[in-house]
């Protein structure tokens, strides 16, 4: 609601035909950006600088002035200036004095200093009112036109209403400001440009972590066991069956694993008969990484269906087919039609076929401009409900597929199981348990924790 709201007054016209005048110090790439789209959207410019001069390069409506002349021209002034030179600040603290200072700096580490720079630059000029903005915004995007990705531009300060000037200047330039509250919060603000996919990292490192896995057990079992057993060499196995293998193996191990932590959470907190006591660090971040677990495992399934599409084009399976073919026209003998195997095989494919409908349902509805749209119980119903009839659907594709491979001695090389098998275990253990949780005796005292009542109330913090 909001949201839509500062969108809706984000997009409105400018009605009045020239705004305040708003003083930026620093005619560097990002004073200059950030002043170019300013007076685009109706601002008076004036910038302050050590060298007062225009050159090509300053927006031409701007005026260019020292910084205290600039300084008493406006009621805003954007500190685009890197925190090791705000020294040149405390001399102007006089004129400074119940100024709104904006700080739009940002630092090249995570926690460079032990204060933020906006709090340091309220310390250095005491008298004004400091207000962090537009440090997720770079240069290039204010000049280019291409916000898209990052219209959003967060703010804090301790003075409501400088911070309510500095969101009006926000949205007057097409941006949507989001309000993080007092100064308190500028460090963080100040860590977001620098983190680097901060919820992605467990999801690709374990991925990555299990295919690798994955791809030397199948190495072993698939190319080096017929290579020393039959003398039989499938290395080309490494280009398409291989990655088949492993595709849908981690598809399903992760799409479980995205459930797993909700199921561990209701057994924590039956354990506790509390919702109000943290669950351990572990599981906390288990679980906000839940999204990206499952993008993750869309991937996959993806993957599998691409490879699997190619199976009737590969020479190897190509082969085989008209080898059989011809020994069968050698023998005189066709095969005749197991209705056992067909069934098997109809199944397991139109189980893979559902599941991956419902998988990429998952995924479209976890795109911030789908979720956006939907109510928070839609929302849990698709990421829940759709969510645990996927990884049935997909965990039956798989048993389905196993058939009765699952007993055959032939399956095991090396006592090794298939792959597929392994990726079973996480599944199953999350669908049991699962299940058990909604029997009454669980799901009723389960219930009534999550709605606020306590068994122990000694857990609570
Ligand atoms: P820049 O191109 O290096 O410009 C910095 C400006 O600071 C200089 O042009 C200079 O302006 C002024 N300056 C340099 N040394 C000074 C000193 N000793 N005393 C007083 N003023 C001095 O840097 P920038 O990229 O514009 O970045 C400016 C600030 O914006 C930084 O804090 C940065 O973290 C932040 N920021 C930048 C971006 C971006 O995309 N570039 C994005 C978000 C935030 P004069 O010559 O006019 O005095």
């Amino acid at each position: 609601m909001n949201k839509n709201s500062s969108n809706i007054m984000a997009l409105a016209p400018n009605t009045s035909n020239k705004r305040e005048t708003v003083c930026i110090f620093g005619t560097g790439d990002f004073g200059r950006a950030l002043g170019h789209k300013m007076i685009q959207s109706g601002y008076r410019v004036v910038f302050g600088s050590r060298n007062p001069q225009t050159s090509s390069l300053i927006p031409k409506d701007a005026e260019v002035l020292s910084h205290a002349e600039a300084a008493q021209k406006a009621a805003i002034i954007i500190i685009a200036i890197q925190r090791q030179h705000y020294n040149f600040l405390i001399p102007l603290a006089e004129i400074l004095h119940g100024k709104v200072l904006v700080d739009v700096s940002n630092n090249l580490k995570i926690n460079e200093y032990p204060e933020s720079n906006a709090e340091y630059l309220a310390q250095l000029v005491p008298g004004a009112k400091v207000v962090k903005a537009f440090n997720t915004v770079s240069a290039w995007a204010l000049q280019s036109g291409t916000l898209d990705a990052s219209r959003q531009v967060f703010v804090c300060g301790d003075d409501m209403k400088a911070k309510q000037m500095v969101m009006d200047i926000v949205r007057a330039l097409g941006l949507t400001p989001s309000d993080q509250g007092s100064l308190l919060a500028a460090q963080e603000i100040e860590n977001y440009p620098l983190q680097l996919f901060p919820m992605w990292k467990f999801p690709i490192l374990f991925s990555l972590g299990l295919t690798a896995f994955f791809f030397f057990y199948c190495l072993i079992r698939d190319v080096i066991y017929p290579y020393v057993y039959e003398n039989t060499d499938f290395s080309f196995f490494i280009a398409i069956s291989i990655p088949n293998r492993i595709c849908p193996v981690l598809a399903l191990i992760l799409l479980a694993l995205v459930y797993l932590p909700g199921v561990l959470a209701a057994i924590i907190q039956l354990y506790r008969g509390t919702k109000y006591h943290r669950f351990p660090d572990w599981l906390d971040k288990w679980m906000l990484c839940r999204k990206q677990l499952g993008l993750v495992a869309l991937a996959f399934a993806s993957l599998h269906v691409l490879y699997t599409l190619v199976i009737p084009i590969r020479y190897f399976v190509r082969w085989k087919m008209s080898s059989q073919i011809i020994s069968q026209a050698l023998n005189n003998k066709t095969a005749p039609l197991n209705n056992t195997y067909a069934w098997l095989s109809d199944s397991y494919v139109a189980l893979g076929i559902l599941g991956y409908f419902l998988f990429v349902l998952l995924g479209i509805t976890s795109l911030p401009s789908v979720s956006n749209n939907v109510n928070w119980r839609e929302f849990r119903f698709v990421q829940s409900k759709l969510g645990y009839v996927t990884l049935i659907l997909c965990t039956a594709h798989t048993l389905v597929y196993g058939g009765n491979r699952f007993l055959s001695p032939s399956s095991y090389r090396w006592y090794l199981p298939n792959a597929y098998m392994l990726s079973l275990i996480v599944p199953c253990i999350v669908l049991v348990v699962k299940f058990v949780l909604i029997f009454p005796c669980l799901d009723k005292p389960l219930t009534r924790i999550r709605q606020g009542w306590e068994r122990n109330p000694q857990y609570s913090e």
